[in-house]
């Protein structure tokens, strides 16, 4: 609590979407009082993002929410695309080479329930219409008003807070806005798809997808269960109009055929190819995070891995300063590591959208690209990047890059990650003791094998990724960097 003045909570997470749950559930991991508002009265069960990039799925397991994921999952997909290409997965070094198919809705019930586990408070049917913020603290306004030390706006692409603060959004407006609606269709159609049960474990997932001359294209994708459908479709539409049953029965018959019958419409929205970023992360006392940051055209499947990793990169960042741990300047990594993550995820969404252009010129660079793209170092790199297991926060490496999962002892590494405190596996025991004056915030681990050779010793943040590799870095130095002064009582 700031001195001499009353707060609510130590941090107020605006919005219950993957981001903002993520976050919180970060928060509460070490003890940050934390609520989290939502304007919506309950969550919305349809819509929005359908997987899990690898990357998330290890992030997942790294708090032990893995397994509670893959319950709620529809299936899997073996691979990516980067428009004219598939980018396959299988030879990607995880244990999870695949795309998850697990609806938003399913991903929010997991992290809610943990959340809540931890004694967090979620106040639902909760707007945030105002904010403001002094040196101290900072305010949100709704049905009552909340002061906290901090504010994650997790708010999503047309974040209030965002606007209330008057935070710039440059980029490019939305060109076309694309159909999705998540159906029931009557049985009977000759090629409608069905997710069986073998699928969902083989981790396959058969989507019927149709293009035509004009480059009109449209996607339908089976839940697991029966009768239930998402459609994505484009028809040159530039409007964000509402979606009209009729329409969704004019779409499904111009793609599939007339023997598709619609039964209900249980979603229906438009999505635009809009592609914004924010200059900066973060601003005063309040941080942006996941859509509330940045928007882009959805493909490949990246938005929803990015904000959950955002989250992730901030939370134990954001708890280190909270209890004291870390000084404030802990916090500038935030930005300086995740903006240009989310920058290069723009990148690449805006050259898919840019190819999906109808013409010779677009046409050639489309030929050009998927040959690049059958070569398969290029073809490995593009997947790397989409499934997000490249991402580096700098240093030399392995400096910067995620620690990947190994067994030690007949225990997988990442285990040693689900009390989310930073982690240092040694080879050698002078190096648990060496750390031990960091017990408190480091679990020390002797194992009998590391994934890179010639280290003794690596060092890891609370997000995974390595910060120190030993005996090619100090170990001290990157203890007290990353995780403050030691303890005078250890
Ligand atoms: C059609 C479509 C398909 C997509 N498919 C994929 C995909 O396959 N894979 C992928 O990774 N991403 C996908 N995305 C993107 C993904 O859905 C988003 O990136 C993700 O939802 C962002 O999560 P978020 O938590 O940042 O924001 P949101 O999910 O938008 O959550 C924001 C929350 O804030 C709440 N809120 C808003 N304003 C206020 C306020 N003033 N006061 C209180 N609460 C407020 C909202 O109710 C909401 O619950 C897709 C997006 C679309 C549109």
């Amino acid at each position: 609590m700031v001195e001499g003045q009353a707060t609510d909570a130590d941090v107020v997470v605006v919005g219950a979407g993957p981001t903002g749950l993520m976050l919180a559930t970060e928060l509460r991991l070490r003890g940050v009082t934390t609520i989290v508002v939502d304007r919506l009265t309950q969550r919305s069960e349809f819509g929005k993002a359908l997987n899990l990039q690898p990357r998330t799925a290890e992030v997942l397991d790294l708090r032990g929410l893995l397994t509670a994921a893959q319950d709620r999952a529809e299936g899997g997909i073996p691979g990516s695309h980067f428009t004219v290409a598939f980018l396959p997965y299988t030879s990607l070094d995880t244990r999870y080479p695949y795309q998850m198919v697990l609806p938003q809705a399913q991903l929010e019930a997991v992290l809610e329930q943990r959340f809540l586990e931890l004694g967090g408070e979620l106040r639902r049917g909760w707007t945030v219409d105002d904010v403001q913020q002094d040196e101290n603290t900072v305010t949100v306004h709704g049905p009552d008003t909340l002061t906290a030390r901090y504010v994650a706006a997790c708010d999503g692409g047309r974040s209030s807070i965002r606007k209330l603060l008057g935070v710039d959004f440059p980029g490019t407006a939305a060109t076309e806005y694309f159909t999705m609606a998540d159906i029931r269709l009557s049985p009977g159609a000759k090629e409608l798809p069905q997710l069986t049960e073998q699928q969902r474990e083989r981790r396959s997932m058969r989507r019927l997808r149709r293009a035509e001359p004009d480059g009109s294209t449209a996607n339908l994708l089976p839940y697991a269960e029966p009768g239930l459908y998402r459609i994505l479709y484009s028809d040159h539409r530039t409007t964000r109009d509402e979606v009209t049953r009729q329409q969704i029965v004019d779409g499904l018959h111009r793609f599939y055929g007339d023997d598709y019958q619609l039964q209900d419409v249980l979603y229906a929205g438009r999505f635009g190819d809009a592609s914004r970023q924010v200059e900066h992360y973060r601003t005063g006392r309040v941080f942006l995070a996941g859509d509330a940051a940045h928007i882009h055209f959805p493909a490949g499947g990246q938005g929803l891995n990015l904000g959950v990793q955002d989250a992730f990169n901030l939370g134990w960042k954001l708890a280190a300063v909270i209890t004291g741990t870390m000084a404030e300047t802990l916090l500038d990594t935030y930005h300086a590591e995740r903006h240009p993550v989310g920058a290069q995820v723009l990148e690449n969404t805006r050259a898919q959208n840019t190819l999906r252009i109808q013409d010779a010129n677009h046409e050639a660079l489309r030929r050009v690209l998927e040959r690049l793209l059958q070569t398969p170092e290029a073809n490995q790199a593009m997947a790397e990047t989409t499934s997000g297991l490249a991402i580096s926060y700098g240093g030399e490496a392995p400096v910067g890059t995620r620690l990947r999962d190994f067994e030690s002892g007949g225990s997988w590494a990442s285990t040693a990650f689900h009390t989310g405190h930073g982690v240092l596996l040694a080879r050698k025991p002078q190096y648990l003791e060496q750390a031990q004056p960091w017990a408190s915030r480091v679990v020390g681990l002797h194992v009998d094998n590391l994934p890179l050779p010639g280290c003794d010793a690596l060092l890891v943040r609370p997000d995974g990724h390595i910060c120190a590799a030993v005996p090619h870095d100090d170990l001290t130095t990157a203890l007290s960097t990353w995780f403050g002064a030691p303890d005078t009582t250890a």
